[in-house]
């Protein structure tokens, strides 16, 4: 059992410390770090590191192919468990800047949140993170655990350099956990804590017809369709049902756990709600599935956009020359993103060997199994530092780079987000709430208690 004194001693120096760590966060967040342009990257990095580097952590930056990585490290013990924290100081750009009721770049209070570019997404969180290890620090001198915090200054432009990095630096990186404060809470204010992400693999299709467009008449019978061509290639990869029919995709899929359904079942949703948001009837086939098990139990096949001849409002008698499609597939553990492209290019290859077929981005899935030891103190640390347990998510809908983690790295994942949900992340008028801030610094201080007095999980 942990020592209960001991964190609440640390609790009450975040709670005296509130004021000024919101400065802090303010002051943070008039630094640009925009990793699209490169504004600001290197002076974050910089002042990121010495920023752990103060704190008495061994702090490194190291470049990569485009943007440093900055990594702190606190050795407390070999006895002790190894917690890897996982953030990125990088932001997406601000733009459109008239759409922001106070700029971007300089922190506003108003209503309980500070808003500006990255407060959520995701300094105000990796900040909370190493608050709650300054807060540690500041009370009993040492950390209860090993510590490796790392920041990533490329996830808003995919992570490039992150699986290079991590695969090179396995020893360096060696951990017992990762744990990534970024994302959102549940809407209802509930704490989650989530153990996977679905994959993703794109790609494109092009057709040909004749060498330009055509008059449809004239030419009506004569020259093959390419949108034609396309559309009948599509059909042969999913059912008017529902089911992904193309050979060999779905073999890799791995059927939930009795746990994982079981914590699906039990997240709660308003699928009325959804149905008034979006103004649906229904749900996408197959109908038979619940609402989470769609989104964590089963990979997606997804027209992004389909494109060639007349569009909007124009009206052109032609056959077009050229028809584009751009698809995506969200893949679930243990489906590998460079093997679906395979099969999905020799399904192309079977049913329309003229379509060109064109791989664009991937990224693979990753689970982190509920039944890992850490599972329980991470719950216990959750509900200390909020008084309340977290919603269970054995997966997510969309797709993040943990698998450099699960698979590179080979350890255990959990997310654990502490911004609002309606944090606009992304978005204009960027805000989080203080009190998640605030929240989020005793949720991660309680983090390292409760990880700290594992001394069996070494
Ligand atoms: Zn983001």
């Amino acid at each position: 059992m942990p020592d209960a004194n001991r964190l609440k001693s640390v609790f009450a120096h975040i709670e005296k410390s509130r004021e000024n760590s919101v400065t802090r966060l303010v002051n943070y967040l008039r630094q640009p770090s925009i990793s699209n342009t490169g504004e600001g990257i290197a002076a974050t990095a910089q002042l990121l590191a010495d920023q752990l580097a103060s704190l008495g952590l061994h702090s490194e930056i190291f470049s990569t192919a485009r943007n440093p990585v900055v990594v702190g490290r606190w050795q407390a013990g070999e006895d002790r468990p190894t917690m890897l924290f996982y953030g990125h100081y990088d932001t997406q750009p601000p733009e459109p800047l008239e759409a922001w009721t106070t700029p971007p770049f300089e922190p506003s209070i108003r209503d309980g949140r500070i808003y500006a570019r990255g407060a959520g997404d995701n300094k105000g969180q990796h900040f909370a993170q190493i608050l709650a290890v300054e807060s540690w620090l500041a009370v009993h001198g040492e950390l209860p655990c090993n510590l490796i915090v790392m920041l990533d200054g490329e996830e808003e432009i995919g992570s490039p350099s992150l699986p290079a990095f991590v695969g090179a630096h396995r020893d360096r990186l060696k951990a017992d956990l990762v744990v990534t404060a970024d994302g959102s809470m549940h809407h209802s204010g509930s704490p989650i804590i989530q153990f996977g992400v679905r994959g993703f693999a794109g790609f494109e299709l092009r057709a040909k017809g004749a060498r330009r467009d055509v008059h449809s008449g004239n030419f009506g019978n004569i020259a093959p369709n390419p949108i034609w061509t396309l559309i009948h290639l599509l059909g042969t990869m999913k059912s008017p049902d529902g089911k992904i029919t193309i050979d060999g995709v779905l073999d890799r899929v791995i059927a939930p756990t009795e746990d994982e359904l079981a914590a699906a079942a039990a997240l709660p949703v308003d699928v009325e709600g959804v149905f008034r948001d979006l103004a649906l009837d229904r749900l996408d086939e197959p109908a038979d599935r619940p609402y989470y098990n769609r989104l964590m139990f089963h990979p997606t096949l997804t027209i992004n956009g389909l494109h060639g001849g007349a569009q909007g409002d124009q009206i052109k008698t032609i056959i077009p020359s050229e028809a584009r499609c751009k698809c995506e597939m969200r893949l679930i553990v243990a489906q590998d993103p460079h093997e679906v492209l395979d099969l999905i290019e020799a399904h192309v290859r079977r049913h329309a060997p003229e379509v060109d077929f064109i791989r664009l981005h991937t990224t693979p899935p990753s689970r982190t199994p509920i039944a890992s030891r850490f599972t329980a103190p991470l719950i216990e640390a959750i509900t200390t530092a909020r008084g309340v347990g977290p919603l269970i998510y054995p997966s997510v809908g969309g797709t993040l780079p943990d698998y450099v983690f699960t698979k590179i790295l080979g350890v255990p994942t959990f997310l654990i987000p502490y911004a609002n949900a309606d944090q606009a992340n992304h978005a204009p008028n960027e805000n989080m709430k203080l009190e998640c801030f605030i929240a989020g610094i005793r949720t991660g201080a309680a983090i390292l208690s409760y990880i700290g007095d594992m001394r069996d999980a070494v």
